[in-house]
């Protein structure tokens, strides 16, 4: 993989998550390379072969953040702070090091369970929250739509880990992949583990979009039966299967007394 550094660029940008003002992606550019991944379509580089860093990250980072009040500042957004480089350069520790020492926190969503190494400075800091998105039961299909992430169990584990520390978790069922993704699994493996779950289903709206085409060739190839099936589903949110599984998830939320929010 080639880390080269990205063109000069504001680090900060606004975030529309509710609660959440601001924004930080330590990298430009994601090595799990989800081929669902809406990033995808504004990628800069070749996922699969490079991805950037910000040049003097923590200079400029601080250079900015000194314009705003202290507050919790989300990242996981168009990357993952967390992919495979950040064991060597560490970008988002600078990060998450510089907003510790400034009064700022960080809700961190990631894919993998280095976010573990950081529990250290996580725990010290006010409202610091870490969520993980898992999708897949099984690690075999995992590896079919998520080029180089890491097993749902290790995300999972990174989870209780970071609770049993102190640190306020969550949990993304997602995307859902219609009769794929077993959400209801999914939730009673998570569920010790988390203080919010949120479920989305596979988002695309473009039916020749690359992120379909891509989705497409993986369903040809490995669940022929159910290419028919999942394409009516992904294309029609009144579908039966969504019908069903919203009713199934807020039965369970109810049963369950479940902090689960259902967004399909
Ligand atoms: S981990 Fe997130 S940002 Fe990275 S490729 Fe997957 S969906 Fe995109």
């Amino acid at each position: 993989m080639k880390v080269s550094e990205c063109t000069s660029r504001k680090i900060i940008s606004s975030c529309g998550l509710k609660d959440l003002n601001y924004q930080v992606d330590p990298y430009v550019g994601c090595e799990h390379y989800c081929y669902y991944c809406y990033a995808l379509a504004t990628a800069e580089t070749d996922w699969s072969k490079e991805i950037q860093t910000h040049k003097n990250i923590v200079e400029q980072l601080s250079e900015e953040i000194d314009k705003i009040p202290p507050q919790t500042i989300y990242m996981g957004y168009h990357t993952d702070p967390y992919q495979p480089c950040e064991a060597e350069y560490r970008q988002t520790r600078k990060v998450l090091a510089l907003f510790f020492e400034k009064g700022f926190s960080a809700s961190i969503l990631t894919k993998s369970d280095l976010v573990v190494r950081d529990v250290d400075i996580l725990k010290e800091m006010k409202d610091a929250a870490v969520s993980v998105s898992v999708a897949f039961n099984d690690n075999s299909t995992r590896r079919l739509f998520e080029a180089e992430t890491m097993d749902t169990e290790k995300r999972i584990e990174a989870l209780r880990q970071l609770k049993e520390a102190g640190v306020r978790t969550g949990a993304l069922v997602c995307p859902v992949i219609p009769y794929i993704t077993d959400a209801i699994k999914l939730i009673d493996l998570l569920e010790p583990h988390t203080d919010v779950i949120w479920v989305y289903g596979l988002g695309i709206n473009d039916p020749l979009g690359q992120n379909w085409l891509t989705i497409q060739k993986i369903l040809r190839c490995h669940f022929p039966d159910l290419i028919e099936p999942i394409e009516a589903a992904v294309f029609s949110k009144e579908h039966i299967y969504w019908t069903r599984l919203r009713d199934n998830l807020v039965a369970l939320k109810n049963d369950r007394q479940l902090n689960l929010n259902i967004h399909l």
